[in-house]
């Protein structure tokens, strides 16, 4: 079990000095792993091509300060990449200024369109998965997440983050199968099991609250976080959000597995102590009941009128809707139909069809996409 230590400190702006010295007290303090003479794989959140002041995505800054990190204790070579739900990775990566900090930093910029098999033994849903091939070449993987609301899972972080190992759209299918909140959550966590990550530096120096992970709102929290134990990091910073990490699937989930921890009270905070920075006017995801236990009570019929009042779902504005597509081509459960083009464009949506997974706001670009209820 790696040892649950995460060090957590201030860091007030994206400048490369202010980055540089945090990261550097956080890994003086809760360790890193050894890079030297290897191949390095950087994951950032590049959800879409949003630019860095929306909060979507990792912040370039951040990348370019981990990317100097590694190189300097001596890594051979460095990957960066990410398969985003929004648009081609590449374009994505230029959106979001990624690709040019990369670039501009020496490291390998790298498209995850190509999947390897890797067998999950442990796996409780899964027993293998198909993620980018990168993973075949590198020695040491690192997640670097951004702090976010989820509509769907509640909170993103070091553990979803590696959600986007998956290439492309084969990520929306595990939604069909797996529509449960609790279930998915069981699928991420064997994915996290199988990846084997070693690292993970969170950026929460720019967070987002409200609708994430999408469309939510910027939320200067002027805090940077890293371990080598990635359901503990997590840990620190839903806490940091008020959430109550036993409600959040994911946590709840990998904290059941004891393979990265035991008790949330073994974690060690050698900085800062997240239950001092508890932000309470944090705006989260309402946690719903689990409601497995009706569907299994009640005709299908009732359910799906209990389902509707009681499930956040989809709403499409006609008004704000561009008729890019995006939210019809990522829907696992094909519920959606566009009609028209342009200003004439417009969403149908058969809720019958719709497993709630949120996808479709996940992706459209100009927020056009509502979760609530009637
Ligand atoms: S309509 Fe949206 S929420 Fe419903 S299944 Fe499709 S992508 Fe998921
Ligand atoms: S709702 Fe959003 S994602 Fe869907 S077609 Fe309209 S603009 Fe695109």
């Amino acid at each position: 079990m790696t040892k649950p230590i995460v060090a957590i400190t201030e860091c007030r702006d994206y400048s490369t000095p202010s980055i540089l010295k945090a990261i550097e007290k956080i890994v003086d303090s809760a360790g890193f792993p050894d890079v030297k003479n290897k191949t390095v794989l950087l994951k950032p959140n590049i959800l879409s091509g949003s630019s860095p002041e929306k909060a979507v995505t990792t912040h370039p800054q951040l990348v370019r300060a981990v990317i100097r990190l590694v190189s300097a204790r001596g890594a051979s070579r460095i990957l960066v990449g990410d398969s985003p739900g929004v648009g081609s990775p590449d374009m994505a990566g230029k959106k979001s200024g990624i690709k040019a900090a990369v670039l501009e930093e020496g490291a390998e910029w790298t498209l995850f369109t190509e999947s390897i098999r890797l067998l999950a033994p442990e796996g409780k849903k899964q027993n293998q998965f198909y993620p980018a091939k990168q993973l075949e070449e590198a020695d040491v993987l690192i997640s670097l997440p951004k702090m976010k609301t989820h509509e769907m899972m509640y909170y993103t972080g070091a553990i979803k983050n590696l959600f986007g190992m998956i290439p492309g759209l084969k990520k929306s299918r595990f939604h069909l199968n797996y529509p449960q909140k609790e279930d998915f959550a069981a699928l991420i966590v064997d994915l996290f099991q199988a990846l084997k990550p070693s690292y993970a530096i969170m950026d929460g120096i720019s967070a987002m609250e409200g609708s994430g992970p999408g469309s939510g709102t910027p939320i200067d929290v002027g805090l940077l976080m890293g371990s080598a134990n990635l359901l503990a990091l997590d840990w620190a910073t839903a806490t940091i959000m008020g959430y109550d990490c036993m409600k959040i699937p994911i946590l709840k989930d990998a904290l059941e597995r004891g393979a990265w921890l035991e008790r949330p009270d073994e974690i060690t905070y050698p900085l800062l102590d997240p239950e001092d920075l508890i932000i309470n006017d944090y705006e989260r995801v309402k946690i719903l009941k689990d409601t497995g236990f009706i569907k299994k009570i009640v005709p299908q019929r009732v359910y799906g009128f209990i389902r509707d009042l009681y499930v956040p779902r989809p709403f499409f504005s006609s008004k704000k809707c561009i008729g890019c597509g995006e939210c019809v081509r990522i829907c696992p459960a094909r519920a959606l139909t566009l009609k028209g083009k342009g200003k004439e464009a417009r969403v149908l949506i058969d809720y019958k069809l719709c497993i709630r997974c949120y996808c479709c706001h996940e992706v459209c670009p100009v927020e056009a996409i509502r979760i609530g209820r009637l």
